[in-house]
């Protein structure tokens, strides 16, 4: 087993990933930027070193300065977290290329998927439903024209390169057609350096479902169950819950059989997730993502899997602690993305935390790097916490959350905890009733 980890990233994440390697008696090195001097995961780590100065671009996603940081601490592997480096293929390949274990999925696997076109055409070969659309890329606005009329409208014209919610234009007539194609490779073009775009039928009430898998170097693979995701604001998740309030025991073992029999025959390594948009009982597969999720403590809290803990063992050729028979769910789990942003304007809000307080209590996990005195910096993404609480029913889970919303004291800086109380007391979510386009409409509605 590795002996010293790098973790390349910031933030919670790179706590969660040092706790990993320290309950396995894996020494850990942080890197960071001049801001992040005084962070807690350079606190926490047991060397670290400055990669660059604030802007990310010269630091968390400067792939020179990591890999010297590696080979100067004499690091054997390097774990991304997610976001950042993480499902960046060049990087895999030059990590591997210096003898250092990358802490994740092949680069060939992370290339294929990380282009939606290639990775829906990968998928389906594997017997996993797509969502209808077009074959390949929209090279002229005939072939889209013809596509589209196939499959009805309103469609979606989508980035290939895309990510993070971005690059996505709804047509809902062909008259709209040919400037949302153009308007979409525009955009991409500028975002990812990559115009290619295709075509989708929009789906109109669906959920977001993802099902997390794992998969090892001696050809085992297993499934973890299912993350709803239906929660977004402008296509980002805002709030998760597994298992799905939508899915029976029944749907749940035959989507999980699905996948993780096609991360089998992909031959694929470590940990990904397999994400769908549900509609009508039927499951339409939008994206795969090479690497650990944000909301990944949903699926640890009701299968007391550690998912950190099975990605480092199986990037270092271990196999996988665990049968699908030994995966069981038990309860339920949700987590609250909390945010250094105005709850209801969602304008950021960085600055120095004056009081801080966790809650705690049985089945409540924080996840955050913040502590009293320490200040925000404003250069990289606004989520400061994840609140994660468990419960043996549903409902359970939903008061001990309202009880630990009310509990979290973060002073100094604005924060979205008073969206998430207003959002777990309102009806449709107490009865699980929403979809993805749900919180849109509700915060459009908010007389505030
Ligand atoms: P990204 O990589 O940018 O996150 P995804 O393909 O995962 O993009 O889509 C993000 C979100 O956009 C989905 O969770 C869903 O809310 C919405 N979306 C994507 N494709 C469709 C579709 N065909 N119909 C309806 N909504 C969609």
């Amino acid at each position: 087993m590795f002996e010293k980890v790098l973790i390349a990233n910031r933030g919670e994440i790179a706590l969660r990933i040092h706790r990993a390697c320290h309950e396995m008696g894996i020494a850990t090195v942080a890197v960071h930027s001049t801001a992040d001097a005084d962070a807690m995961h350079v606190r926490l780590a047991d060397e670290s070193v400055c990669i660059g100065p604030a802007s990310s671009t010269d630091s968390y996603l400067n792939i020179p300065a990591i890999i010297s940081a590696a080979e100067i601490t004499g690091a054997d592997a390097i774990h991304p977290g997610y976001g950042f480096l993480s499902e960046n293929a060049k990087f895999a390949e030059i990590v591997s290329e210096h003898n250092i274990a990358f802490i994740g999925p092949t680069a060939e696997h992370i290339r294929v998927m990380g282009d939606k076109i290639t990775a829906k055409e990968t998928v389906k070969k594997l017997g996993i439903p797509v969502v209808p659309g077009s074959e390949g890329e929209i090279r002229d606005i005939d072939t889209a024209k013809v596509v589209a009329r196939e499959i009805g409208y309103p469609v979606i014209v989508k980035a290939a390169s895309g990510g993070g919610g971005r690059g996505m234009k709804v047509v809902h007539n062909e008259g709209e057609l040919a400037a949302a194609v153009s308007s979409a490779k525009t955009e991409a073009k500028a975002a990812f350096g990559d115009d290619a775009v295709y075509l989708e039928k929009f789906l109109v009430l669906p959920r977001h479902i993802e099902f997390q898998v794992m998969g090892d170097k001696h050809g085992n693979a297993i499934h973890l169950g299912e993350r709803d995701c239906s929660l977004q604001r402008r296509h980002q998740k805002v709030l998760e819950e597994a298992p799905s309030p939508s899915l029976n025991t029944e749907v749940r073992e035959k989507m999980g059989a699905i996948v993780s029999k096609a991360i089998s025959d992909l031959g694929y390594v470590g940990a990904g997730t397999i994400e769908f948009l549900y509609e009508n009982g039927e499951f339409y597969f939008i994206e795969m993502n090479t690497r650990l999720q944000v909301e990944h403590p949903v699926t640890e809290m009701i299968t007391g899997v550690d998912l950190v803990r099975e990605q480092i063992r199986v990037a270092g050729g271990m196999p996988l602690s665990y049968n699908q028979e030994d995966i069981t769910f038990s309860g339920h789990a949700i987590e609250c993305r909390i945010n250094a942003e105005d709850p209801f304007t969602f304008m950021p809000s960085p600055g120095n935390i004056t009081d801080y307080h966790t809650p705690g209590g049985l089945d409540v996990r924080v996840d955050s790097a913040l502590y009293a005195g320490y200040k925000i910096p404003p250069y990289y993404d606004s989520l400061i916490s994840k609140l994660i609480v468990h419960g043996k029913t549903r409902n359970e889970c939903l008061m001990r959350l309202r009880r630990s919303l009310e509990e979290y004291v973060i002073g100094g800086i604005k924060t979205t905890i008073p969206l998430h109380q207003k959002l777990i007391a309102e009806s449709d979510f107490i009865n699980g009733a929403y979809d993805i386009h749900w919180l849109e409409n509700y915060l459009n509605n908010l007389d505030i």
